[in-house]
């Protein structure tokens, strides 16, 4: 299941700067996961990006 940046998000990079796929983008002053290149790091656990994170709620699994 893709994960989805949300409104949450203001915009700290931190996710940006962990994420191993390159999947994390900045689109106007938007981050977006572009579903295509992530992973989920499926290679650990759980994913960087929500582990890093300081925001609750800023990256969600889409269930869309
Ligand atoms: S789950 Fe992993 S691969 Fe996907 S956007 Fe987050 S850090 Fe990148
Ligand atoms: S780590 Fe969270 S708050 Fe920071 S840019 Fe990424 S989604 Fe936004």
């Amino acid at each position: 299941m893709p994960l989805k940046i949300t409104k949450s998000c203001y915009s700290c990079y931190a996710c940006e700067t962990v994420c191993p796929s390159g999947a994390i983008s900045i689109v106007g002053n938007l981050f977006v996961i572009d579903p295509a290149k992530c992973s989920e790091c499926d290679d650990i656990e759980s994913p960087r990006c929500i582990a890093i994170c300081p925001e609750p709620g800023a990256i969600i699994r889409d269930n869309s």
